[in-house]
C-alpha cells in the first residue's frame, strides 16, 4: 500500500511499533523464565511497553494535558512505591498493582461505553461487558487479596452460611444483564446495563475471594493476574487497540499457565481451590501430630552438628524474607562448603507470599543457580541429609500434610525435611504459618527449634564458623 496521507503513513508506523512492542513482550517474556536473564526479561519488556504507549498516545491525538497529569500521578505513585516498598511488602505490592490493571480495563470499558452509547456491533459490547467485569472482579479480588497477604483481614477462609447460593446467584443476574447489555435489549434502560456491571463484579471480585484462604492464595493471585490480562485484553479489543489485546492476551496466558503450576504445586485442582473453602475445616482438623514438647537448641550447639555435617540443605520460607536473612544464609552455605559439606537450597513453589519469592531473594545474594533444587529433587534423597536447617518456612515442611488425613493441607506437596536426619528450626516462636495450621515438624525427636529472628540466629552461626 501506498501512503496517500499523513494519517496513513502514521498508522503504517504506529502498526510496525506495535509489532515491535509485541516482539519485546515475548522475548522478555521469555527471558523471565530463568533468573540469570529474568531482569533483563522486565526491562526488555518495559521498554516494549514504553514503545507502545509513546505510539499510541502519537497516533490518537489526545488531549495531552489531562494525560500528563495522569502521567504525573502515575509516575510518582510507581516510584514511590518502588522505593518505599519493603521486600516483605512486595507480594502485598504486586496484589495491589494486579488491581490496579484490572480498574484499568474496568474504566476503558466504562468509558468506551459513555463515548459510544449507540453502540449495536455485538462483538463490541461483548468486549465491553467483559472488560467491565473481568477488570471489576480483579479489582476488588486483588484487593482482598492484598488485605489477606498484609494481615489487614484473616488469611483463613471467611464463610457464611448460603455463601454459594448467593454467588450463583450473582452469576445468574450478571450472566442476565451481560445479555440484556449485549443483545441491546431494551434500549429505554441501556444506561443502567454497564454501571449495574459495574457493581457486581465489584461484589462478584470479595465474594469470590475471601472464601479461599491460608495456602491456596498462591493459585488465587496467579488467577488474578491471568484476569488482569484478559480484562486488558477485552479492553483491547473493545476500543480497537492490537497491541493492548497482545499485551492482554500474553498476561492472561502466562498468568493461566501460572495458575496450573500453582495448582499442581498444592495437588488441587482449580476448582477445589475456588469452591471449596479450603482451610476452614481447621478447628476441626485437630493438632495432626503436632503435640508434645519442641525441644530447642542455640546457634553454639548446632554449630557442632553443623561442623560435623557432610551434607547440608537449607530450606528457606516466608521467615527468611521477613528477617532479610539471605545474604547472611549465603555466607553461612559458603562457610559450611568450605568446611567440606555438600551444600544445596530446597525451593518449595509456593514459599513466600509470591511465585519465584524465594528464588528472587537468593539470586539477590547471588546463591549460584545449580545450588538451588526443586521439592520434587530434594525429596528422593532427603534421608541421606545430614543437616536440613528450616529457615522461617513453616507450611511447605508440615508433615501433617502427608500424614494427616483430617489436616486441611493433606495432600499438598510439602519438603519432607522432617526426613533429614537432624533438623534446625529457625524461626521466633511455636506460631503456625501463613495456612494457620499446627506442624508436627516441631515435635519430632530430630527436630530442634532455634528460636529468635532468622537472621540473628544466622549470623550466630557464622561467628561459631568464624572462631
Ligand atoms: P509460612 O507462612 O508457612 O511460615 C513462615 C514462618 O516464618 C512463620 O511460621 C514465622 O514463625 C516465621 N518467621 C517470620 N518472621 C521470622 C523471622 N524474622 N525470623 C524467623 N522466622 C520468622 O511460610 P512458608 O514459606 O513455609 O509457606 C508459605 C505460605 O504462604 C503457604 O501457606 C503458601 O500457600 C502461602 N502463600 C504463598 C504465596 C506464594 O505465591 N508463594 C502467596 C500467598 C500465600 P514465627 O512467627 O514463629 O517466627
Amino acid at each position: 500500500m501506498t501512503p496517500t496521507t499523513a494519517n496513513e503513513t502514521m498508522l503504517i508506523v504506529t502498526s510496525l511499533a506495535y509489532i515491535l512492542s509485541a516482539m519485546l513482550f515475548i522475548f522478555g517474556l521469555k527471558m523471565l523464565s530463568s533468573p540469570e536473564t529474568a531482569r533483563r526479561g522486565n526491562l526488555v519488556s518495559a521498554t516494549g511497553m514504553f514503545i507502545a504507549v509513546i505510539f499510541t498516545l502519537i497516533r490518537a491525538g489526545l488531549d495531552f494535558k489531562w494525560i500528563a497529569v495522569g502521567v504525573a500521578i502515575g509516575a510518582a505513585v510507581g516510584v514511590l512505591a518502588a522505593l518505599k516498598v519493603k521486600m516483605t511488602g512486595m507480594p502485598e505490592m504486586v496484589a495491589l498493582f494486579n488491581g490496579g490493571g484490572g480498574l484499568a480495563s474496568m474504566l476503558v470499558g466504562w468509558s468506551e461505553f459513555h463515548a459510544h452509547p449507540d453502540q449495536t456491533v455485538v462483538f463490541i459490547l461483548v468486549s465491553v461487558f467483559l472488560a467491565v467485569l473481568i477488570g471489576g472482579m480483579t479489582f476488588t479480588g486483588s484487593v482482598v487479596a492484598w488485605g489477606k497477604l498484609s494481615g489487614n483481614i484473616p488469611s483463613r477462609p471467611i464463610l457464611f452460611s448460603g455463601q454459594q447460593i448467593i454467588n450463583g446467584g450473582l452469576f445468574v443476574i450478571t450472566l442476565g444483564v451481560g445479555v440484556l447489555f449485549c443483545g441491546s435489549f431494551y434500549p429505554s434502560i441501556s444506561a443502567v446495563y454497564v454501571p449495574t456491571a459495574v457493581i457486581l463484579s465489584l461484589v462478584i471480585g470479595i465474594v469470590t475471594v475471601i472464601p479461599i484462604g491460608g495456602a491456596d492464595m498462591p493459585v488465587v493471585i496467579s488467577l488474578l493476574n491471568s484476569y488482569s490480562g484478559l480484562a486488558a485484553c477485552a479492553a483491547g479489543f473493545a476500543i480497537g487497540n492490537n497491541i493492548l489485546i497482545v499485551a492482554g492476551g500474553l498476561v492472561g496466558a502466562s498468568g493461566l499457565i501460572l495458575t496450573n503450576i500453582m495448582c499442581k504445586a498444592m495437588n488441587r485442582s482449580l476448582t477445589n481451590v475456588l469452591f471449596s473453602g479450603f482451610g476452614s475445616h481447621e478447628a476441626a482438623g485437630g493438632a495432626g501430630g503436632a503435640e508434645g514438647t519442641a525441644q530447642s537448641t542455640s546457634p553454639q550447639d548446632a554449630y557442632y552438628v553443623l561442623e560435623a555435617a557432610s551434607s547440608v540443605v537449607f530450606v528457606p520460607g516466608y521467615g527468611m524474607a521477613v528477617a532479610q536473612a539471605q545474604h547472611v544464609v549465603r555466607e553461612l552455605a559458603d562457610l559450611i562448603e568450605a568446611n567440606g559439606a555438600e551444600v544445596s537450597f530446597a525451593i518449595h513453589p509456593v514459599a513466600g507470599r509470591m511465585p519465584g519469592h524465594m528464588n528472587v531473594l537468593l539470586a539477590e545474594a547471588n546463591v549460584p543457580y545449580d545450588k538451588l533444587v526443586e521439592m520434587d529433587d530434594i525429596n528422593q534423597t532427603i534421608d541421606t541429609v545430614d543437616v536440613c536447617i528450616v529457615i522461617g518456612a513453616n507450611d511447605v515442611v508440615n508433615p501433617a500434610a502427608r500424614e494427616d488425613e483430617g489436616s486441611p493441607i493433606y495432600g499438598m506437596p510439602i519438603i519432607d525435611a522432617d526426613k533429614a536426619r537432624n533438623v534446625f528450626v529457625l524461626k521466633r516462636s511455636m506460631a503456625s504459618g501463613f495456612a494457620g495450621i499446627p506442624n508436627p515438624l516441631f515435635y519430632r525427636s530430630n527436630t530442634r527449634m532455634i528460636f529468635g529472628d532468622a537472621k540473628a540466629t544466622i549470623e550466630a552461626l557464622v561467628e561459631e564458623f568464624k572462631s
